[in-house]
C-alpha cells in the first residue's frame, strides 16, 4: 500500500484484533500481505459481506463475532449492497467494514457513485453510505477516520463485540486524489537516541519506514524522505515517541 494509504491503519486493527476477514477486490486487496496480514479470504467482487454471512452460519456465537468483511466503497456500491441486505435479513451478526477512500482506486482513479463527481468529472449526487447503509436495515452505522490509529481500533473492537449486524464506515481520502484537500505533510523522521528498535512501526507496512543499523551496531528505524507523506501513523504505534515532524 501507498505511504499515506487510509487503509493501512484498519488493517493493522483487524490484524491485532485477530479478526478473520473476508476481503473484497481492490487496492485494499493488499491486506493480505505481511505485515498486515489481516485477509483471509478474496474469491470475486462482492463476495466479502456475502463470504462473512455464510461463515458466520457455520460459527459458534463467539467466533462470528471474530468475522468481519472489508469491501471499498466503490466495490460496495457495484456489488456489495445486495450482500449487506441479505446480511441483515439472514440475522448475521458480522461486522462490515467500508473503506471508503472517495475513489476507484485500483483501476486508475475513476469517479464512482459515492465519490460526487461523474467519469467525466462534473459534480453528481453523492451516493450517503450511512443512509443506504441504514435502508437495508442495519442498526449500527459508524464512521471513523482511519488516520486516527487508537479511535479506530477502538470502534471496530467495540463493533466486533456487538451480536447484530454493524458497519463501519473507514473514511478518509485516497492520497492519490489531488482533488480532496488531502495534504501532504512534511516527511516524519526517527530520533535513533530515542528508538529502541522495537519494530512496532515496521508493522504498518509503509513503504516510507526503512530499517537501519548504526555505527554503533544499533538497529533502528529509518524514514525515507522521498516517500514519506507525513500521515502521523507511525508516529502513533511508536510508544517512546521517537517519531516527530521533521521540523521539530
Ligand atoms: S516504533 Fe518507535 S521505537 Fe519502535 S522501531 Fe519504530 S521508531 Fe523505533
Ligand atoms: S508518517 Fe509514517 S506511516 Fe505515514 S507515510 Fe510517513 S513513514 Fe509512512
Amino acid at each position: 500500500m501507498c505511504p499515506g494509504c487510509p487503509h493501512r491503519s484498519v488493517f493493522h486493527a483487524l490484524n491485532r484484533l485477530k479478526a478473520f476477514v473476508t476481503g473484497d477486490i481492490g487496492c485494499y486487496t493488499l491486506g493480505f500481505m505481511e505485515p498486515l496480514a489481516a485477509m483471509d479470504t478474496c474469491i470475486c467482487m462482492g463476495a466479502s459481506i456475502g463470504n462473512a454471512t455464510g461463515l458466520s452460519k457455520l460459527l459458534s456465537s463467539e467466533e462470528q463475532r471474530q468475522v468481519v468483511a472489508v469491501i471499498g466503497d466503490s466495490t460496495f456500491l457495484h456489488t456489495g449492497i445486495n450482500g449487506l441486505m441479505d446480511m441483515v435479513y439472514n440475522s448475521s451478526s458480522s461486522t462490515v467494514v467500508i473503506l471508503d477512500n472517495r475513489i476507484t482506486a485500483m483501476t486508475g482513479r475513476q469517479e464512482n457513485p459515492s465519490s460526487g463527481y461523474t467519469l467525466m468529472g462534473a459534480d453528481s449526487y453523492r451516493v450517503d453510505l450511512e443512509q443506504l447503509c441504514r435502508a437495508v436495515g442495519v442498526q449500527h452505522v459508524k464512521v471513523v477516520d482511519p488516520y486516527q490509529v487508537a479511535a479506530t481500533r477502538q470502534v471496530l473492537k467495540e463493533e466486533m463485540e456487538r451480536p447484530e449486524v454493524s458497519v463501519v464506515i473507514a473514511r478518509r481520502p485516497c492520497m492519490l486524489v489531488k482533488r480532496d484537500p488531502v495534504a501532504r505533510k512534511p516527511a516524519v523522521t526517527v530520533d535513533i537516541d530515542r528508538c529502541t528498535g522495537c519494530r512496532a512501526c515496521l508493522k504498518l507496512g509503509c513503504p516510507a519506514i526503512e530499517w537501519r543499523t548504526t555505527t554503533e551496531g544499533k538497529g533502528v528505524a529509518h524514514i525515507n524522505s522521498l516517500f514519506c507523506v507525513g500521515c502521523g501513523l507511525c508516529n502513533q504505534v511508536c510508544n517512546v515517541d521517537a517519531i516527530g515532524d521533521i521540523n521539530e
